[in-house]
């Protein structure tokens, strides 16, 4: 007989994240948003799922790939246009401004860890619905704000174990002394070998010929090995920026490839920007990126407020940190209760809730199983004890505690499990 499963699937280009990877998925953003970047001073923000779609357009740039082709945008019920998150940073920086929280101490230090939606082409480490972990700071345009940005996206990724090569550029600033005069550089020189580019990059050159280093088609590409580079044509005040920022980084032991190159796909951004990319990924070998948007908040109608910030691919920092073995890996369960027979199940279930009262991590057996079953559950928990009751224990108010990695076993009072098993644990 064919099983019955459900006609229905999640949609195309998301994921259900499912046990164990969850575990190593919780992992990775707990390091991140409990440990790493609240440790350098970033606090928590969470901003809504969706947002006007102005805030996209004004914010990210309406010629961007991703405001232009990928946005889920949809009007409410009002007609107002709204559009689910594609990227953190212009919504942080609408709630920053909504809040005036520039009011305060500044650099204004925030991090999050979301979801995200761009209809992409999915393909392994690209998906429409994806979680972006990110910090920003904004307020600032002292080039140590750089440095310590991203040292900490570089510091976090190796402790997930990720192995990340830092690429470096400076794209400039808008001015026609700077990037501004460039663009025009850039614009002739690909005016001149139009015939050469792929017929899809060809628009590129009148609306954002920045982006045609990003393309992926040979002909573009063989065209853009010769182009002039941004970084030949910094203004003063960008370059210098640019040496300081590279050598704080070198102070602080953080190696990095200059990519002169890099540009990044958010038209926001301005002066440094970075990528980190690591092995393993295939195409999608970039884990994260970012850099300065110093003229962001004035695009959303704020005052003027530089700003840097990183966003991390967390489905990619799970592929490219590796196979971790065992599912139980970061279990939480400490203690697995075995029972025998139904008296025992109730004491089973008094003592499971005695222990998480005491945030003790505790399962137990939910269907009856003999006890091979409720053994064989035990390991696969990853608990460290089994709690065994049985008759004998039920008479003597005692359980038998068994280490599941070492074997041995012993029996104690049942109002003394708590204590062994924390006492284990410190
Ligand atoms: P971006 O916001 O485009 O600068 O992307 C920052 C990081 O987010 C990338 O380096 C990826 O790790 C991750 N990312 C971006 N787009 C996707 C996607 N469609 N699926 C999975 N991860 C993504």
């Amino acid at each position: 007989m064919a099983e019955a499963t459900s006609a229905f699937r999640a949609p195309k280009g998301t994921n259900d994240l499912l046990p164990p990877d969850s575990w190593r998925w919780r992992e990775v953003m707990e390091l991140a948003m409990g440990k790493v970047f609240p440790a350098a001073g970033y606090a928590p923000i969470e901003t809504p799922i969706f947002e006007h779609t102005e805030v996209f357009e004004r914010g990210v740039g309406a010629g961007s790939e991703v405001v232009g082709k990928q946005m889920y945008t949809f009007p409410d019920r009002a007609g107002r246009s709204l559009t689910l998150r594609p990227e953190g940073t212009a919504p942080v920086m609408r709630a920053l401004l909504e809040h005036r929280l520039e009011r305060g101490p500044l650099p204004v230090k925030l991090a999050y860890a979301s979801p995200m939606f761009r209809q992409e082409r999915p393909q392994k480490g690209r998906y429409r619905q994806f979680w972006q972990l990110g910090i920003e700071a904004i307020g600032s345009d002292h080039p140590a704000t750089d440095a310590e940005v991203i040292e900490i996206g570089f510091r976090y990724l190796v402790r997930t174990g990720v192995t990340p090569t830092l690429l470096l550029n400076s794209i400039g600033h808008l001015e026609r002394s700077c990037r501004g005069g460039y663009l025009e550089t850039l614009a002739v020189y690909l005016r001149d070998r139009v015939d050469d580019l792929a017929p899809e990059d060809r628009g590129r050159i009148d609306t954002n010929p920045l982006r045609t280093f990003d393309s992926k088609e040979q002909a573009t590409r063989l065209v853009m090995d010769e182009a002039p580079v941004i970084s030949d044509h910094l203004c003063d005040a960008c370059a210098k920026h640019f040496d300081e920022v590279r050598s704080l980084l070198t102070d602080l032991g953080i190696e990095f490839t200059l990519d002169p190159r890099l540009v990044r796909g958010l038209d926001y951004y301005t002066r440094t920007a970075f990528e980190y990319v690591a092995g393993g990924l295939g195409s999608q070998n970039a884990v994260g990126g970012g850099g300065r948007y110093d003229g962001l908040s004035e695009s959303l109608g704020g005052p003027p407020l530089p700003g840097i910030g990183f966003a991390l691919g967390v489905d990619r920092i799970v592929l490219a940190s590796g196979d971790r073995e065992g599912g139980a890996v970061g279990s939480p369960v400490a203690v697995y209760v075995v029972a025998l027979g139904t008296e025992a199940g109730r004491a089973a279930l008094r003592l499971a809730t005695e222990l998480r009262r005491r945030d003790i991590g505790v399962d137990l057996d939910l269907m009856g199983r003999a006890m091979r079953g409720q053994m064989r559950d035990a390991v696969r928990s990853g608990a460290t004890w089994a709690a065994i009751i049985g008759q004998q224990e039920l008479e003597s108010k005692e359980v038998t505690l068994k280490h599941l990695a070492g074997g041995e076993q012993r029996r104690v009072a049942v109002d003394r499990v708590a204590e062994i098993v924390l006492e284990g644990e410190s």
